[in-house]
């Protein structure tokens, strides 16, 4: 059997299938070790009361996988034929076959691009409020974004921060009038429309210090003090494989038909790939727990 994905989702597919002897190959993709790598200090995942780096607790779900006979190939699922079995997967050129599949290629977080941003990931760049808000108490935090993440993750992050400032590029915003009168009614949000960001600071000192922002309608800039920068624009599934072969919804995240099931038999879903709401660590754990059940019983009812 294949899993595609190496976060939470990918690996804890692989610890179950593995210890069911199935073999699982675990394809790494382009971001090895899905979101927690990208992460600092993880303290809401249970069983590790003194929290535990991102990077670590992946990096301990895959040794735990490898333990078990669990194998890893890096490399890119460029296509996949899921219309007949053994389903078939193109990775980096090579095709390969497998019986069932678990797609846990998860979602990226969608960035801003900025020339600092990408070296301060980590250091007071995040793209998860949930993940990192409570490293700020009592610190001044900035949201960028006008969808309902940016709501959320503004009024979240204010039970931190003592000042949470979102700013938005234009003047109305995307987000749903319940969530956007939440985050009006917040004392503590202030909000930057009409506002773009230039870019974050300081690579210097290794963490954020100050953002460069640009209002659109004056050309004005300015930098503004804060100790944490949540980028909150959106998600991309990284289904492009799968497009026209599984069933997607129209932002590109899978469908799911019941439990773990994609519309194709055999062919199951774990994580963020298919989670636009939760987009947890043990949420995304407990999904492929539940995808490599289901692999395991499909296999067995096929006689595997
Ligand atoms: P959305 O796509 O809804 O919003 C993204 C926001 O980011 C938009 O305001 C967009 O601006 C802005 N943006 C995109 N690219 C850039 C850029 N390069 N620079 C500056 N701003 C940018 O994504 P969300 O993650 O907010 O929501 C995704 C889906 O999940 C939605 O359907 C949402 O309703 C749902 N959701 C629901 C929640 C709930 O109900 N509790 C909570 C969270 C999400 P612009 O508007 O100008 O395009």
């Amino acid at each position: 059997m294949i899993i595609i994905g190496s976060g939470c989702a990918g690996n804890t597919a692989a610890i179950y299938t593995a210890r069911a002897n199935l073999s699982p190959l675990v394809v790494v993709g382009h971001e090895p070790g899905g979101q927690l790598s990208i992460t600092s200090l993880v303290e809401n995942f249970p069983g590790f009361p003194e929290g535990i780096d991102g990077p670590d607790l992946v990096e301990n779900m895959k040794k735990q996988a490898e333990t078990f006979g669990a194998e890893y190939l890096h490399g890119t699922v460029e296509e996949a034929e899921l219309s007949s079995r053994p389903f078939r997967l193109k990775i980096d050129g090579e095709w390969h076959e497998t019986r069932t599949l678990i797609i846990a290629s998860g979602a990226s977080a969608r960035w801003l691009g900025l020339p600092n941003e990408q070296k301060l990931i980590g250091r007071g760049v995040s793209s998860c409020a949930t993940c990192d808000g409570a490293f700020y108490r009592e610190r001044k935090v900035m949201v960028i974004g006008g969808g309902d993440t940016a709501m959320e993750e503004a009024n979240f992050l204010t039970r931190f921060a003592s000042e949470v400032t979102l700013v938005h590029r234009r003047e109305l915003f995307r987000a749903s009038k319940i969530m956007l009168d939440r985050a009006r009614a917040n004392p503590k949000v202030k909000f930057l429309n009409n506002t773009v960001v230039d870019d974050v600071h300081d690579v210097s000192k290794g963490e954020v210090t100050a953002v460069r922002l640009r209002n659109v309608e004056t050309g004005k800039t300015w930098d503004q003090e804060v100790d944490g920068f949540f980028v909150a624009i959106g998600h991309i599934p990284n289904t492009g494989p799968f497009k026209g072969k599984v069933d997607l919804d129209q932002d590109g995240y899978i469908v799911s038909h019941g439990g773990a099931r994609t519309n194709i038999t055999g062919v199951f879903h774990a994580g963020d790939v298919q989670d636009r709401v939760y987009r947890q660590a043990i949420t995304a754990a407990g999904a492929g727990c539940m995808a490599a059940i289901e692999a395991e019983r499909f296999l067995e009812a096929e006689g595997h």
